[in-house]
């Protein structure tokens, strides 16, 4: 990196689920949409399964949330995520923000334009962001990656000795890590990188 220090090195932070509260927007959304119903803390990534949908209905309506500028643009941040991000940012650490939000085919634009409007807004602190396709985030070095996918965290760690993979807690993420460590949330991020 030329023009910004970074000796203490770079994290990589996911945003849904570990900044973004990707499910209670979503929750939001299904409720204006007419969902009368309970959508409970999914145990598993496919969250349609828990919430009585159809995987297709479940696609179609997060796309459409995120095209009525909802998704992304609106919702709330994860509990202590402001102030975890400002505290690495404080402490010197280079923050990429590394997601994989290009994932409707012709939604690129929405997606970036309403991503970086909400850190925006929340006056989040990112030195770098990467938006992703289909991709693994381990091409993006960093000394970590703080991320509530079990792959994600596992592939991260298991690259190197100098990069560790944070799995951000989660209902749906109760698999036993090998590679990664688990967090239980930004207290115990902030923690681990004695920020
Ligand atoms: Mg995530």
């Amino acid at each position: 990196m030329r023009s910004e220090d970074n000796s203490k090195g770079i994290i990589n932070v996911d945003l849904d689920g570990v900044i973004y509260d990707f499910d209670e927007a979503l929750r939001v959304w299904l409720r204006r949409r007419g969902y009368a119903r309970d959508f409970p803390e999914p145990t598993t990534w496919n969250y349609w399964e828990q919430w009585g949908m159809t995987a297709g209905e479940w696609m179609a309506q997060f796309r459409t949330a995120v095209e009525a500028d909802f998704m992304w643009r609106q919702g709330d941040p994860i509990e202590g995520a402001v102030n975890g991000m400002w505290k690495l940012s404080d402490a010197g650490f280079f923050i990429r923000i590394v997601t994989h939000r290009l994932v409707h085919p012709f939604g690129h634009q929405k997606a970036v334009e309403s991503t970086v409007e909400w850190l925006g807004k929340e006056s989040i602190p990112y030195s770098s962001i990467a938006f992703l396709g289909k991709e693994g985030k381990e091409n993006y070095e960093g000394i970590a990656l703080i991320d509530d996918n079990f792959i994600n965290a596992e592939v991260f760690g298991s690259t190197d000795d100098m990069s560790d993979g944070l799995l951000f807690d989660k209902p749906y993420n109760q698999r036993e890590v090998t590679w990664s460590h688990r967090v239980g949330g930004w207290g115990a991020v902030t923690e681990w990188f004695g920020a």
